[in-house]
């Protein structure tokens, strides 16, 4: 957490406020908490970005990205608790950067907030972007095609679960999302990659789409932790969607005779009905 549909609604929330905008100031707030990784170090990036324009504000994977008129690109990755906001943070002692604007209707900024502090915040040439972030690029879960979906799922024989969360086959897609993807798609999260039926890849592929496309419309899952939210320091609404996730126990709301189980691949939990995902 954030996930691709946390990071496009973060993306979506500053975009009309950021982009086309000059950077007038990077100020980094006091703050005694453990502090995020940015690079390079905060005064270079910095002195490369005040005096820029915000030409793009864009979503790689589950990164921020601003392209900047120098043709530099900052991205910026929440991790576990990070997020950007136009105002009114959770807390003032978790604000890690803020960006001052100008341009139409006067200056305004964009922060960045991270409670843990897991966050990092990343300038880049446009060409060290292409070779270090172009691979995800690639791999976007929202863009993926057809034919690259039967390529991921060639590629490994780990269980499809796991394949899912490896970010250089597909990216953004976490744990949440990745059992909520499986169970609309009715396979087994057990099942190894490589097995898939090219029935069941075209299934994957598109309940991919409709999963994270049906996130990104209800703004992203604010968990019982309450730490993900919105631009505007509002709650998403898909966790009231979930079929499985977090859901152990429950009937599954499709067959409504099996019941949701969760178990452990890789460390990580999954969720799933056995009934309908065999
Ligand atoms: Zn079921």
């Amino acid at each position: 957490m954030p996930e691709l549909p946390e990071v496009e609604t973060m993306v979506r929330g500053i975009r009309p406020h950021a982009d086309g905008r000059e950077i007038v100031d990077v100020v980094r707030p006091r703050c005694t908490r453990r502090p995020i990784a940015i690079a390079p170090a905060f005064r270079t990036l910095r002195a490369r970005m005040v005096g820029r324009t915000i030409t793009a504000v864009e979503r790689v994977a589950k990164r921020i990205v601003l392209k900047l008129s120098s043709g530099d690109v900052l991205a910026i990755e929440p991790r576990m608790t990070g997020l950007m906001l136009l105002s009114d943070p959770p807390s003032t002692e978790h604000l890690r950067l803020e960006w001052r604007l100008a341009g139409a209707g006067g200056e305004r900024s964009i922060w960045f907030w991270d409670r843990r502090g897991l966050g990092t915040v990343r300038l880049y040439r446009d060409d060290e972007f292409a070779t270090q972030l172009g691979g995800l690029v690639e791999a976007d879960a929202l863009t993926l095609t057809g034919d690259g979906w039967q390529r991921v799922c060639a590629a490994t024989r780990r269980p499809i679960k796991v394949a899912l969360l490896d970010q250089k086959l597909v990216a953004g897609i976490g744990n949440l999302y990745a059992s909520e993807i499986l169970h609309v798609a009715k396979i087994s999260p057990m099942l190894p990659a490589a097995e898939l039926s090219a029935a069941q890849v075209r299934r994957l592929h598109a309940a991919t789409m409709a999963v994270l496309e049906t996130a990104i419309h209800y703004e992203g899952s604010t968990l019982g932790d309450g730490t993900y939210r919105n631009a505007l320091n509002k709650e998403g609404g898909y966790q009231n969607e979930h079929r499985v996730y977090a859901k152990s126990g429950n009937a599954c709301a499709r067959c409504r005779r099996g019941v949701i189980v969760r178990i452990v691949q890789a460390q990580r939990s999954t969720f799933y009905c056995p009934r309908c995902q065999k």
